[in-house]
């Protein structure tokens, strides 16, 4: 591999693309609270056009739960999702394959945050997120507390970030939620392309590549990332899918 491999932009958006887009750090910059972000009308128009025109092949892959994410995203609450990495999906929801998180971890969990201003538990049923992005004196117990988390319930595995810990049941991730979708109509025998911007998003690159697509990553230049296209920030990546907005008004113009 070129060094350079990895750092370049993607080409164009083309008709034949099942696209399968991260949200948070990747449509939207990130926010110290999940729940504070505000997807700004221009993106949700965006991917309604592109919805559009890839036949329906186009589905949002995150870590958000789907009630998160179609309150970022009302009143066009998306048709094909896979939320928390996979666990939740739409249209089917395989929840059952993973049960919650017993209350007694969350109750720990809620307690230790509430010592620690601006830290932030969510439990979503099968899945446990630790957040101290504004509350960075919290990063010490609440890793503790996932260690001893990890090392009690073996089912699920830690997800470490720089601001926060995802606990996740071990045995599904964006890759496999995504070559669940490409076994499926709208999306079988189409090129897949996923976008996202952090190491939880690196199954789906690798599941792209795999299935000869294209993987792109956000931000900034990684030398262990195995996507093999790069664009900045939230705005670049706006800036590429709306490409394909524009060529779609032109063809409607030229009718
Ligand atoms: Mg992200």
């Amino acid at each position: 591999m070129s060094l350079n491999e990895g750092d370049r932009s993607p080409p164009p958006p083309r008709d034949d693309w099942a696209l399968f887009l991260d949200v948070d750090g990747t449509l939207t910059a990130h926010v110290a609270r999940a729940d504070a972000v505000v997807l700004e009308d221009r993106v949700r128009h965006v991917l309604m056009r592109l919805q559009d025109r890839l036949g329906g092949a186009l589905a949002l892959v995150t870590g958000r739960s789907l009630a998160a994410l179609d309150a970022l995203m009302r009143p066009h609450v998306p048709a094909h999702a896979a939320c928390l990495h996979g666990v939740q999906q739409r249209p089917s929801a395989p929840d059952s394959r993973f049960p919650p998180v017993a209350s007694t971890w969350v109750e720990e969990a809620v307690s230790l945050a509430d010592r620690y201003p601006g830290a932030l538990v969510e439990a979503h049923g099968p899945c446990l997120y630790l957040h101290w992005r504004a509350a960075p004196a919290a990063a010490g117990a609440m890793t503790a507390f996932a260690r001893r988390f990890a090392t009690g319930v073996p089912s699920h595995r830690l997800h470490i970030g720089r601001h926060g810990i995802e606990i996740r049941p071990d045995g599904m991730d964006k890759g496999m939620a995504i070559a669940d979708f490409m076994r499926c109509a709208p999306f079988a025998g189409r090129v897949p392309v996923f976008a996202g911007d952090d190491p939880a998003d690196e199954p789906g690159f690798v599941a792209v590549n795999a299935l000869g697509g294209i993987s792109v990553r956000v931000g900034e230049e990684r030398r262990d990332s195995a996507a093999r296209f790069r664009l900045r920030n939230p705005q670049e990546v706006l800036h590429w899918l709306a490409e394909e907005a524009r060529g779609a008004d032109r063809q409607g113009e030229r009718k």
